[in-house]
């Protein structure tokens, strides 16, 4: 699967707002560039006339797709899927998102950035119901039962990851994280209080649905 390799952090100054993809550097301030306001990454920000109703929504999905690293197509079929399923079409689309495998270890805290957890799932360490899954798009059903390769477990990252996730103490509900035993269980279905990103997701259904 395709995805964007370039220059992180300028993607934060480019929708103005930290959006964490970077693990624990986002989170220490002298090294986050987006705190840095006389250096921050990106080009400078272009001067603002009116910002029409497209601008706007198209500016969300960018955000929402940056935040969840999904390309264009991908994040179109998640919409369509949305769209079909009954509830919220909104909703919907953010749950899918949530779903997402490398999402999943992320809120547990065993991947302290999304695009980390791509990469632990790319090269076979994850195993879902006792399986490995190296798709990072797999979606997580309730019940489902996260682990992983004793090779990673083991290492130095994985518990640095987790001395992070337990002092942030903030996994949603609807994942349960077993630190002491490197699992996690799916409790529930992500709702729509558990997005922790400020993100207007029917801005993007209008978009979409023109
Ligand atoms: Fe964004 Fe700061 Fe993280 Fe870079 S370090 S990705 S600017 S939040």
């Amino acid at each position: 699967m395709a995805r964007y390799t370039g220059p992180v952090c300028k993607l934060c100054r480019r929708e103005g707002l930290k959006l964490f993809l970077k693990g624990s550097r986002c989170l220490n301030k002298d090294k986050c560039s987006f705190e840095d306001r006389k250096n921050p990454p990106g080009p400078p920000p272009k001067k603002k006339g009116k910002i029409s109703e497209y601008s706007t929504q198209l500016r969300e999905k960018q955000k929402v797709k940056r935040i969840y690293g999904v390309l264009e197509k991908q994040f179109r079929d998640y919409f369509e899927k949305a769209n079909h399923q009954e509830g919220i079409t909104g909703e919907n689309l953010l749950q899918l998102l949530e779903r997402r495998l490398d999402n999943t270890l992320y809120r547990m805290g065993f991947a302290s950035s999304r695009a980390q957890s791509r990469n632990f799932i790319g090269h076979g360490h994850v195993l879902v119901n006792d399986h490995k899954v190296d798709i990072a798009s797999y979606q997580v059903k309730v019940g489902d039962k996260i682990s992983f390769k004793e090779k990673l477990s083991k290492t130095d990252l994985m518990d640095q990851n987790i001395k992070l996730a337990q002092s942030l103490n903030r996994h949603p509900a609807w994942v349960t994280p077993d630190y002491t035993k490197f699992t996690g269980e799916i409790a529930s279905l992500p709702a729509r209080e558990h997005v922790d990103m400020p993100i207007k997701e029917q801005v993007i259904v209008e978009l979409y649905s023109k």
